[in-house]
């Protein structure tokens, strides 16, 4: 498939409206692709050069990008940098400059996907002395072999700053349509892509395989798993009714989540945050553990990896073990502060599936196979009949100064990349104050006035991520809370990802002054939920007005933008409904 071709996909995905049009143009594209061309196309159409736990990243910057663009096309660095400034966007500016000096087709060959895709995965992989140049060069050299159009979106891809729009859910869709003609067999994919994490390969196998290929798909090792979520219900007895009468408690470790992939024989361990980042060089100790305190050959498990007190018992607060979370000074982090991990599941043992086991015979053989007095411990856990059982054991817990507790359905499967009531969580909640932090994505922002008229940035238009329907829908603005450098680094941030209509997968009543593409995550604390006829999270008719959930009192926790997740990985409109479920017993029971 030629690049040409895709280019004008894209354009196509740019100019439409409704996410429905967006999947159809994508269900096209996607057939045409070559069965060893879709894993680039939809990494390329992701915005990405591999699957989020290889951290292969590209994001040149404006200035290098300038450069190979004044170098392809013959212009001086002032005059595409009045462009971009002219234009707000280098990759229209590469465009035009490519249209003026009419440079295309210096060789003759048009470039297919996977020559443009090979060439920025190179780009992005150089590195060492001279690599900036190098970096310039090799940008250069792809956008002169490549027509106006084409130019268009390579920068913006360089950039980091693709844009299209499509989500996990929307490229799902498409392949489902891809695969069937419909959009049912979504389902059967993501069951696939929750085991593997990888796009691509989900999108390959569809391709090469067909659905009996989807079907089949089984776990690999070093591959994450997509991490099984906990439900929440507010009180013992709700929880064992969902439960069946029975089900185990565990304690809930406020800690950071790792999925430890093991091969003994070859001796190499992987861990994956909860996020699937690779952070196997932050945990010197575990790795070690990992093969000396397990006693089969291959394994993947999962357990809470927190910083703990031996002497005294004592549990650290998130905040301390969240500092090991550095690529700096590991050694001495490491010794100083090492971590314990509360192994809770095993998905996987000796080349064997185990996600379809249920979790008692998970937990035996956890238990079986790893020793369980090092590094390595098992969570906390006890079997309950009784709603009483579980609340002394919940109390217990909070004294102990954990967060809460965990109950897991003692038959259930492990359930890949959702939130099911398999594992349901009870907090501590705090009266009057929401005890769950929220994940918003921002969609868009608000120009300064008075006193923040310097800093170009008033606050922000933010919305909750709608899984049913793969749409963002707002739930609060944000006013307050910033610093100063907090206002310039997101103005300074938003500006690149500016949109010029309200994006295709927004669904909005407000208008902001600037609307932005759904990417970036901040999290925030609220007094409550309530609701608001403004936002459009959860709109649903009540007594024949149409009204949303909204948050009061919102202020940003956490210092900012968040690295680590993408904007599907925000708080769903479901957990928002949830949440206000939660609240309204939890006032009804303190008020009585
Ligand atoms: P939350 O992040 O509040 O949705 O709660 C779910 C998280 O609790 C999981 O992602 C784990 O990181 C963490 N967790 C702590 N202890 C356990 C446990 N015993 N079982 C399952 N998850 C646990």
């Amino acid at each position: 498939m030629l690049f040409e071709k895709v280019a004008s996909y894209y354009e196509k995905l740019e100019s439409v409206s409704s996410r429905l049009a967006m999947i159809d143009i994508m269900t096209d594209m996607l057939k045409e692709s070559e069965k060893d061309e879709i894993k680039n196309l939809i990494y390329m159409t992701q915005g990405v050069l591999a699957p989020a736990f290889e951290g292969v990243q590209i994001g040149m910057a404006d200035k290098l990008a300038e450069e190979s663009i004044a170098l392809s096309t013959g212009k001086t660095k002032e005059q595409v940098n009045a462009l971009f400034r002219k234009t707000g966007d280098l990759g229209i500016a590469a465009e035009e400059c490519a249209k003026e000096t009419k440079l295309r087709k210096i060789s003759g060959k048009k470039l297919a996907i996977n020559d443009v895709f090979e060439a920025l995965h190179k780009i992005a992989t150089t590195s060492g002395s001279g690599s900036k140049d190098m970096k310039i060069k090799m940008l250069a050299g792809l956008l002169s072999n490549s027509a106006p159009l084409e130019c268009r979106y390579i920068v913006r891809f360089a950039m980091g700053q693709l844009r299209l729009g499509a989500g996990d859910a929307t490229i799902l869709e498409a392949l489902s349509k891809m695969s069937t003609g419909e959009r049912t067999a979504k389902e059967k994919l993501e069951n696939a892509y929750n085991i593997c994490s990888d796009l691509g390969e989900v999108g390959e196998t569809a391709k090469k395989k067909g659905m009996e290929g989807i079907e089949n798909f089984k776990v690999t090792l070093f591959k994450p798993i997509r991490p099984a979520l906990a439900e929440r219900l507010p009180t013992a007895a709700e929880i064992l009714e969902k439960m069946h009468g029975k089900c185990a408690v565990e304690s809930k470790y406020d800690g950071l989540r790792a999925q430890i992939h093991i091969d003994k024989k070859n001796k190499r361990v992987e861990i994956f945050s909860r996020r699937l980042e690779n952070i196997t060089e932050m945990f010197p100790e575990i790795v070690k553990a990992a093969l000396s305190e397990v006693s089969c050959e291959s394994a993947i498990l999962e357990g809470e990896a927190i910083s703990y007190d031996e002497d005294t018992g004592q549990f650290s607060p998130f905040q301390e073990t969240i500092q090991r979370k550095r690529k700096h000074g590991v050694k001495e982090m490491s010794e100083e502060m090492p971590l314990h991990v509360f192994a809770f599941d095993l998905m996987y043992i000796n080349g064997e599936d185990y996600m379809k086991k249920p979790y008692r015979e998970r937990r035996d053989m956890l238990e079986k196979v790893v020793k369980g007095n090092g590094t390595i411990r098992f969570s906390d856990r006890i079997i309950v009949t009784k709603p009483s059982e579980m609340e002394k054991y919940f109390e217990d817990r909070i004294a102990n100064g954990l967060e809460g507790i965990v109950a897991k359905d003692l038959n259930a499967y492990y359930i890949a990349g959702a939130r099911k009531f398999s594992w349901i969580k009870m907090k501590r909640s705090y009266k009057g104050e929401l005890s769950d932090t929220i994940d918003v994505v921002i969609v868009g922002y608000y120009r300064g006035r008075g006193s923040r008229a310097e800093f170009g940035f008033g606050g922000l238009l933010a919305a909750v991520y709608n899984d049913r329907t793969d749409m963002f829908e707002t739930i609060t603005k944000i006013g307050t809370g910033f610093t100063d450098d907090m206002m310039k680094e997101f103005k300074k941030t938003l500006d690149k990802i500016k949109s010029a209509k309200k994006p295709v997968r927004v669904n909005a009543l407000v208008e902001p002054d600037f609307w932005v593409e759904p990417k970036y995550v901040v999290t925030v604390k609220a007094d409550e939920i309530t609701k608001s006829p403004m936002h459009t999270a959860g709109m649903h008719n009540e007594n024949g007005i149409e009204t949303g959930y909204a948050l009061r009192f919102p202020r940003i926790v956490g210092g900012g933008m968040r690295q680590d997740k993408s904007a599907d990985e925000a708080t769903t409109t479901k957990e928002i409904i949830e949440m206000f479920e939660q609240q309204r017993k939890t006032k009804l029971s303190e008020a009585a």
